[in-house]
Protein backbone atom coordinates (compact mmCIF):
# COMPACT_ATOMS: atom_id res chain seq x y z
CA UNK A 1 0.00 0.00 0.00
CA UNK A 2 1.34 3.42 -0.94
CA UNK A 3 0.01 6.22 1.56
CA UNK A 4 -2.72 4.95 2.68
CA UNK A 5 -2.79 5.24 6.37
CA UNK A 6 -5.07 4.22 8.31
CA UNK A 7 -5.96 5.67 11.98
CA UNK A 8 -7.50 3.08 14.42
CA UNK A 9 -10.10 3.93 16.56
CA UNK A 10 -11.33 1.52 19.94
CA UNK A 11 -14.80 1.64 17.85
CA UNK A 12 -13.75 1.05 14.54
CA UNK A 13 -10.64 1.45 11.51
CA UNK A 14 -11.43 4.94 10.41
CA UNK A 15 -11.49 4.86 6.17
CA UNK A 16 -8.29 5.37 4.22
CA UNK A 17 -9.61 8.75 2.94
CA UNK A 18 -10.43 10.05 6.66
CA UNK A 19 -7.19 9.37 8.12
CA UNK A 20 -5.09 10.66 5.59
CA UNK A 21 -6.25 14.71 6.20
CA UNK A 22 -6.21 13.88 9.75
CA UNK A 23 -2.58 12.80 9.23
CA UNK A 24 -1.85 16.18 7.44
CA UNK A 25 -2.42 18.15 10.20
CA UNK A 26 -0.91 15.69 12.97
CA UNK A 27 2.22 15.46 11.23
CA UNK A 28 2.60 19.36 11.47
CA UNK A 29 2.10 19.36 14.89
CA UNK A 30 4.22 16.38 16.18
CA UNK A 31 7.17 18.54 14.74
CA UNK A 32 6.13 21.36 16.63
CA UNK A 33 6.24 19.39 19.50
CA UNK A 34 9.16 17.45 18.95
CA UNK A 35 11.37 20.96 18.36
CA UNK A 36 9.43 22.04 22.25
CA UNK A 37 10.75 18.88 23.79
CA UNK A 38 13.90 17.12 23.06
CA UNK A 39 17.62 18.93 23.07
CA UNK A 40 18.86 20.25 20.66
CA UNK A 41 18.97 18.35 17.49
CA UNK A 42 22.05 16.27 15.67
CA UNK A 43 21.40 16.92 12.06
CA UNK A 44 22.54 14.11 9.29
CA UNK A 45 21.76 10.09 9.17
CA UNK A 46 22.84 7.89 12.25
CA UNK A 47 22.32 4.16 12.39
CA UNK A 48 22.01 2.53 15.68
CA UNK A 49 22.00 -1.42 15.61
CA UNK A 50 19.60 -2.00 18.77
CA UNK A 51 19.41 -5.51 19.22
CA UNK A 52 21.72 -8.08 16.83
CA UNK A 53 20.96 -11.35 17.97
CA UNK A 54 18.56 -14.12 15.43
CA UNK A 55 15.82 -16.56 17.24
CA UNK A 56 13.04 -16.17 19.50
CA UNK A 57 14.86 -17.75 22.27
CA UNK A 58 16.19 -15.20 25.06
CA UNK A 59 19.88 -15.11 25.79
CA UNK A 60 22.87 -13.14 27.47
CA UNK A 61 24.35 -12.16 24.90
CA UNK A 62 22.58 -10.14 22.24
CA UNK A 63 19.06 -8.27 22.68
CA UNK A 64 16.44 -9.90 19.26
CA UNK A 65 16.42 -8.13 16.16
CA UNK A 66 15.79 -4.31 16.12
CA UNK A 67 17.66 -1.11 14.53
CA UNK A 68 17.22 2.41 14.49
CA UNK A 69 18.11 5.05 11.95
CA UNK A 70 17.75 8.71 13.06
CA UNK A 71 17.66 11.43 10.37
CA UNK A 72 17.52 14.89 11.83
CA UNK A 73 17.11 13.01 15.12
CA UNK A 74 13.57 11.56 14.00
CA UNK A 75 13.32 7.91 14.51
CA UNK A 76 12.70 5.38 12.26
CA UNK A 77 12.80 1.95 14.19
CA UNK A 78 12.90 -1.06 11.77
CA UNK A 79 11.86 -4.27 13.64
CA UNK A 80 10.38 -4.61 17.01
CA UNK A 81 12.33 -7.66 18.91
CA UNK A 82 11.49 -8.15 22.72
CA UNK A 83 13.77 -5.12 24.55
CA UNK A 84 13.14 -2.56 21.72
CA UNK A 85 11.81 -0.14 24.03
CA UNK A 86 14.61 -0.16 26.61
CA UNK A 87 17.72 -0.83 23.93
CA UNK A 88 16.62 2.86 22.59
CA UNK A 89 16.38 4.26 26.22
CA UNK A 90 19.83 2.40 26.08
CA UNK A 91 20.84 4.52 22.61
CA UNK A 92 19.43 7.75 24.57
CA UNK A 93 16.53 8.47 21.90
CA UNK A 94 13.57 9.72 23.59
CA UNK A 95 10.47 7.24 23.53
CA UNK A 96 8.33 10.11 23.17
CA UNK A 97 10.18 11.02 19.91
CA UNK A 98 8.68 7.59 18.04
CA UNK A 99 7.36 8.22 14.39
CA UNK A 100 7.62 5.29 12.15
CA UNK A 101 7.94 2.01 12.72
CA UNK A 102 8.69 -0.57 10.35
CA UNK A 103 8.44 -4.38 10.49
CA UNK A 104 10.00 -6.85 7.89
CA UNK A 105 8.21 -10.15 8.86
CA UNK A 106 5.79 -11.59 11.46
CA UNK A 107 8.19 -13.86 13.08
CA UNK A 108 8.64 -12.95 17.10
CA UNK A 109 12.12 -11.68 16.82
CA UNK A 110 11.16 -9.05 14.97
CA UNK A 111 7.59 -7.95 16.18
CA UNK A 112 7.38 -9.30 19.85
CA UNK A 113 7.42 -5.75 20.99
CA UNK A 114 6.01 -4.09 18.29
CA UNK A 115 2.87 -3.32 20.17
CA UNK A 116 4.92 -2.49 23.56
CA UNK A 117 6.97 -0.03 21.69
CA UNK A 118 3.68 2.10 20.85
CA UNK A 119 2.27 1.71 24.49
CA UNK A 120 5.90 2.58 25.84
CA UNK A 121 5.94 5.81 23.90
CA UNK A 122 2.91 6.60 25.05
CA UNK A 123 3.25 6.12 28.72
CA UNK A 124 6.55 8.46 27.62
CA UNK A 125 4.90 11.13 26.62
CA UNK A 126 3.94 10.75 23.14
CA UNK A 127 1.49 13.06 21.66
CA UNK A 128 1.71 12.98 17.75
CA UNK A 129 1.07 10.39 15.59
CA UNK A 130 3.27 7.07 14.39
CA UNK A 131 2.69 5.61 11.31
CA UNK A 132 3.52 1.78 11.06
CA UNK A 133 4.32 -0.44 8.17
CA UNK A 134 4.49 -4.14 7.70
CA UNK A 135 3.34 -7.00 6.25
CA UNK A 136 -0.45 -8.50 6.68
CA UNK A 137 -1.89 -8.91 9.42
CA UNK A 138 -0.16 -6.06 11.21
CA UNK A 139 -3.38 -4.16 10.77
CA UNK A 140 -5.32 -6.69 12.79
CA UNK A 141 -2.37 -7.51 15.09
CA UNK A 142 -2.09 -3.53 16.33
CA UNK A 143 -5.95 -3.75 16.79
CA UNK A 144 -6.08 -6.18 19.20
CA UNK A 145 -3.11 -5.31 21.05
CA UNK A 146 -5.05 -2.60 21.81
CA UNK A 147 -7.69 -4.42 22.76
CA UNK A 148 -6.06 -6.78 25.12
CA UNK A 149 -4.51 -3.73 26.84
CA UNK A 150 -7.98 -1.76 26.85
CA UNK A 151 -8.52 -1.81 30.48
CA UNK A 152 -5.11 -0.26 31.65
CA UNK A 153 -4.72 2.49 28.27
CA UNK A 154 -8.47 3.15 29.43
CA UNK A 155 -7.40 3.79 33.00
CA UNK A 156 -4.39 6.22 32.38
CA UNK A 157 -6.08 8.35 29.95
CA UNK A 158 -8.57 9.68 32.60
CA UNK A 159 -6.24 9.03 35.73
CA UNK A 160 -3.35 10.55 34.08
CA UNK A 161 -4.79 12.71 31.64
CA UNK A 162 -2.82 11.19 28.73
CA UNK A 163 -4.67 11.81 24.86
CA UNK A 164 -6.45 8.48 23.11
CA UNK A 165 -3.78 6.47 22.21
CA UNK A 166 -5.34 4.21 19.09
CA UNK A 167 -6.27 7.59 16.94
CA UNK A 168 -2.73 8.51 16.97
CA UNK A 169 -1.68 4.96 15.18
CA UNK A 170 -1.34 4.77 11.42
CA UNK A 171 -1.04 1.57 9.93
CA UNK A 172 0.10 0.73 6.58
CA UNK A 173 0.08 -3.58 5.43
CA UNK A 174 2.32 -4.08 2.48
CA UNK A 175 1.98 -6.89 -0.09
CA UNK A 176 4.30 -5.50 -2.97
CA UNK A 177 7.74 -4.25 -3.80
CA UNK A 178 7.95 -0.58 -3.97
CA UNK A 179 8.08 2.84 -2.36
CA UNK A 180 6.25 2.44 0.75
CA UNK A 181 6.65 5.66 1.96
CA UNK A 182 8.51 9.18 1.38
CA UNK A 183 8.26 12.43 3.61
CA UNK A 184 11.29 15.12 3.07
CA UNK A 185 14.08 13.35 4.46
CA UNK A 186 13.61 10.05 3.68
CA UNK A 187 12.39 7.39 1.00
CA UNK A 188 12.02 3.91 2.01
CA UNK A 189 11.99 0.76 -0.62
CA UNK A 190 10.40 -2.15 0.38
CA UNK A 191 10.97 -5.84 -1.79
CA UNK A 192 9.97 -8.90 -1.31
CA UNK A 193 13.06 -11.36 -0.07
CA UNK A 194 12.90 -15.28 0.53
CA UNK A 195 12.22 -16.59 4.21
CA UNK A 196 9.77 -19.65 3.74
CA UNK A 197 7.87 -20.15 5.44
CA UNK A 198 7.05 -16.57 6.19
CA UNK A 199 5.03 -14.45 3.76
CA UNK A 200 5.04 -11.94 2.77
CA UNK A 201 8.59 -11.08 4.20
CA UNK A 202 10.72 -7.60 3.02
CA UNK A 203 13.65 -5.87 3.34
CA UNK A 204 13.92 -2.24 3.30
CA UNK A 205 15.75 0.34 1.91
CA UNK A 206 15.91 3.80 3.25
CA UNK A 207 18.11 7.09 0.82
CA UNK A 208 18.12 10.13 2.70
CA UNK A 209 20.06 13.29 1.79
CA UNK A 210 23.52 11.74 3.03
CA UNK A 211 23.52 7.82 2.96
CA UNK A 212 21.53 4.64 1.94
CA UNK A 213 20.93 2.24 4.25
CA UNK A 214 19.14 -1.00 3.33
CA UNK A 215 18.15 -3.83 5.89
CA UNK A 216 17.87 -7.37 4.54
CA UNK A 217 15.22 -8.97 7.50
CA UNK A 218 15.73 -12.73 7.35
CA UNK A 219 15.87 -13.95 3.70
CA UNK A 220 18.15 -16.67 1.63
CA UNK A 221 20.57 -14.93 -0.76
CA UNK A 222 18.24 -13.39 -2.99
CA UNK A 223 17.84 -11.77 -6.50
CA UNK A 224 15.28 -9.03 -5.28
CA UNK A 225 17.54 -8.00 -2.01
CA UNK A 226 20.85 -7.78 -4.19
CA UNK A 227 18.36 -5.15 -6.77
CA UNK A 228 17.19 -3.23 -3.79
CA UNK A 229 20.50 -2.91 -2.32
CA UNK A 230 22.42 -1.87 -5.22
CA UNK A 231 24.87 0.71 -4.45
CA UNK A 232 24.13 0.96 -1.14
CA UNK A 233 26.64 2.43 1.49
CA UNK A 234 25.49 0.36 4.37
CA UNK A 235 23.81 -3.05 4.12
CA UNK A 236 22.59 -4.31 7.41
CA UNK A 237 22.07 -8.09 6.65
CA UNK A 238 21.24 -11.14 8.60
CA UNK A 239 24.23 -13.94 9.03
CA UNK A 240 24.05 -17.93 10.36
CA UNK A 241 27.49 -19.64 10.68
CA UNK A 242 26.44 -23.30 9.51
CA UNK A 243 29.33 -25.25 11.02
CA UNK A 244 28.18 -23.90 14.36
CA UNK A 245 24.40 -25.12 13.96
CA UNK A 246 25.39 -28.80 15.97
CA UNK A 247 26.33 -27.21 18.79
CA UNK A 248 22.99 -25.12 19.06
CA UNK A 249 21.58 -28.36 18.13
CA UNK A 250 23.15 -29.63 21.29
CA UNK A 251 21.93 -27.03 23.84
CA UNK A 252 18.29 -26.35 22.55
CA UNK A 253 15.21 -28.20 22.18
CA UNK A 254 13.19 -29.46 19.24
CA UNK A 255 16.61 -28.53 17.49
CA UNK A 256 16.54 -30.97 14.27
CA UNK A 257 13.38 -29.05 13.14
CA UNK A 258 14.89 -25.90 14.04
CA UNK A 259 18.06 -26.32 11.76
CA UNK A 260 15.98 -27.28 8.88
CA UNK A 261 14.08 -24.33 8.85
CA UNK A 262 17.52 -21.87 10.14
CA UNK A 263 19.11 -23.71 6.71
CA UNK A 264 16.58 -23.23 4.18
CA UNK A 265 15.27 -19.50 5.20
CA UNK A 266 18.67 -17.53 5.71
CA UNK A 267 21.96 -16.60 4.51
CA UNK A 268 25.17 -18.29 5.40
CA UNK A 269 28.40 -16.41 6.27
CA UNK A 270 29.77 -17.25 3.51
CA UNK A 271 26.83 -16.41 0.93
CA UNK A 272 26.79 -12.51 2.88
CA UNK A 273 29.75 -11.99 1.50
CA UNK A 274 28.64 -12.90 -2.15
CA UNK A 275 25.50 -11.23 -1.68
CA UNK A 276 27.24 -7.63 -0.55
CA UNK A 277 29.48 -8.24 -3.81
CA UNK A 278 26.76 -8.53 -5.78
CA UNK A 279 24.89 -5.53 -4.74
CA UNK A 280 28.21 -3.17 -4.71
CA UNK A 281 27.45 -2.05 -1.07
CA UNK A 282 30.31 0.37 0.59
CA UNK A 283 29.42 -0.89 4.04
CA UNK A 284 28.77 -5.08 5.14
CA UNK A 285 27.15 -4.55 8.81
CA UNK A 286 26.24 -8.15 10.30
CA UNK A 287 23.24 -9.07 12.36
CA UNK A 288 20.63 -11.46 13.20
CA UNK A 289 23.42 -14.14 14.69
CA UNK A 290 22.65 -17.41 14.87
CA UNK A 291 23.74 -18.71 17.10
CA UNK A 292 23.41 -15.58 19.09
CA UNK A 293 25.50 -16.62 21.90
CA UNK A 294 27.73 -18.75 21.38
CA UNK A 295 30.96 -17.88 23.04
CA UNK A 296 33.11 -19.94 20.79
CA UNK A 297 32.49 -18.07 17.77
CA UNK A 298 34.74 -15.01 17.16
CA UNK A 299 33.92 -11.71 15.17
CA UNK A 300 36.93 -12.99 12.78
CA UNK A 301 34.75 -16.08 11.97
CA UNK A 302 31.97 -14.43 11.21
CA UNK A 303 33.84 -12.37 8.92
CA UNK A 304 36.58 -15.17 7.52
CA UNK A 305 35.33 -16.24 4.77
CA UNK A 306 32.93 -13.50 3.49
CA UNK A 307 35.95 -11.22 3.09
CA UNK A 308 37.15 -13.44 0.51
CA UNK A 309 34.22 -12.92 -1.58
CA UNK A 310 33.35 -9.20 -0.24
CA UNK A 311 36.14 -6.27 -0.83
CA UNK A 312 34.25 -3.77 0.93
CA UNK A 313 34.18 -2.74 4.99
CA UNK A 314 32.81 -5.62 6.87
CA UNK A 315 31.57 -4.69 10.57
CA UNK A 316 30.53 -7.43 13.35
CA UNK A 317 27.44 -5.67 14.65
CA UNK A 318 26.92 -5.07 18.17
CA UNK A 319 24.40 -3.81 20.17
CA UNK A 320 23.79 -0.17 20.81
CA UNK A 321 27.17 -0.07 18.16
CA UNK A 322 26.79 3.74 15.78
CA UNK A 323 27.56 3.08 12.47
ZN1 LIG B 1 14.69 -13.64 12.68
ZN1 LIG C 1 12.40 -14.78 10.48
Amino acid sequence: MKNGGKGISRRQFLTGSAAIGLGGLLSKKIFAQSKESTPPQKSGTRLILLGTGGGPRPNKVRAQSSWVILVNDVPYVVDCGEGVSRQLVFANVPLRNLRYIFITHHHSDHNLDYGNLIYNAWVSGFKGRIDSYGPPPIEKMTKLYFEMNAYDINIRIPDEGRPPLTPMIFVHELSKDGVVMQNESVKVTAALVNHPPVEPSFAYRFDTPGRSIVFSGDTTPCDNLIKLAQGADVLVHEVIHKPSLARLMARVPNADRLVEHIVASHTTHIDVGKVAKAARVKTLVLTHFVPADDPSLTDEMWIEVAKTHFNGKIIVGKDLMEI
